[in-house]
């Protein structure tokens, strides 16, 4: 009998996701992000199946890029963060990936290189993320810099990336379009914005290209439940099982810490999950997981490989039981409240002990 803990990626479900952001923006073409090993799914498995479905996939980097190649993935890969020293040029150029512009160093290692191919370019312009990207001011230089560099076979595509796109009661994101589109006017290039937020809220936002990452993921990003996420289902189903049910006395404590004391008599079940396998330490007390089905609360410290839950209203519950962690009836992003974080974080932080098990392939 083996650990029960499985990462369970629902294929069918990441098709169905990418669906929905193709449905939101059908004139646009899409660009699958698979960075961070697909938010911790496994960029491999993901990018096997979105590479047909997709226009283009975007990692971070150039190591994540070879990655994704090395496993036979053919679809164009774009590096969000461009490449980190010039050598790496002659990398992408090789491999066929894409390389973002996004300041003065990497501009100039284009200008110098000596590349067996062309280099298809995306120029990054800062339009108030402030993180990366040229001066929105400067956008035409850049553009004829890098297309006088005889490194690029073709027009660079013009993108930006928004800083407040899950608030739509937020002024950034109009703001930040507005000087993208001042910054592009006139250039003869495609233009791309949108992240999953800026493709579920924003439609001005869809331009030539999309970005979707978390949503194809099948959680919604927006700070406030919104109509375009609902038809998104979620990919990962994080389950575990009960390995011990014992009944406490009013009064006892539970865990490390003795941080959750029984209101009163307990019956409190052990799953085998800890931080040790991706569940956040920091989950507090009462973080709702799944036990058959049915709801119940964390009782005390999140250990390396076990929690402890509160079952004293399900009777039923013993040794074998599934637990539900997050996806299938239990949001991510319910989870990541508890915890103090965002459901990207969540499942970017998978480590590689639990198993990612697939189904509907
Ligand atoms: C990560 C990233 C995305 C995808 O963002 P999501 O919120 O996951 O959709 C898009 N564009 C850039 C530049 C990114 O770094």
């Amino acid at each position: 009998m083996a650990r029960p803990n499985q990462a369970r990626l629902d294929l069918a479900a990441l098709r169905h996701n990418l669906g929905v952001a193709r449905g939101l923006a059908p004139q646009s073409k899409v660009m699958a992000v698979v960075k961070a090993n697909a938010y911790g799914h496994g960029a491999v498995t993901i990018s096997r199946q979105l590479q047909s479905l997709a226009d283009a996939l975007a990692v971070a980097s150039i190591e994540e890029a070879v990655e994704l190649r090395d496993a036979g993935i053919t679809a164009p890969i774009l590096l969000l963060e461009g490449v980190f020293e010039a050598r790496e040029l002659g990398i992408a150029a090789q491999l066929g990936f894409w390389v973002t512009i996004d300041n003065e160093w990497q501009m100039r290692w284009l200008e110098e290189a000596v590349l067996p191919e062309p280099v298809h370019c995306w120029l990054k312009v800062d339009t108030g993320m402030h993180r990366l990207g040229v001066p929105a001011a400067r956008t035409d230089e850049f553009y004829a810099r890098i297309k006088a560099s005889g490194n690029t076979g073709d027009n660079p595509v013009i993108y930006t990336h928004f800083a407040s796109a899950d608030d739509v009661t937020s002024d950034q994101t109009s703001e930040q379009m507005a000087l993208f589109d001042r910054a592009c006017d006139g250039l003869p290039a495609l233009r791309s914005a949108a992240n999953s937020p800026g493709l579920l809220a924003w439609p001005d936002a869809r331009y030539d290209w999309v970005r979707p990452g978390y949503m194809l993921y099948g959680n919604s990003p927006m700070a406030a439940p919104h109509p375009n996420a609902k038809d998104l289902q979620p990919v990962m189903t994080l389950t575990s099982a009960v390995i011990s049910v014992r009944e406490i006395a009013a009064g006892e404590a539970v865990g490390y810490g003795a941080n959750w004391i029984a209101a009163r008599p307990s019956r409190i079940a052990t799953v085998t999950i800890g931080y040790g396998d991706g569940y956040p330490r920091v989950a507090a007390n009462g973080t709702p997981v799944l036990v058959n089905g049915h709801r119940a609360g964390l009782a005390g410290r999140v250990s390396m490989d076990m929690i402890t839950v509160d079952v004293t209203e399900l009777p039923e519950v013993q040794v074998g039981d599934e637990v539900v962690l997050w996806g299938k009836g239990l949001p991510l992003a319910e989870v990541a409240s508890h915890a103090g974080t965002i459901g990207y974080e969540l499942t970017t932080r998978m480590p590689a002990r639990t198993p990612r098990v697939v189904i509907n392939d």
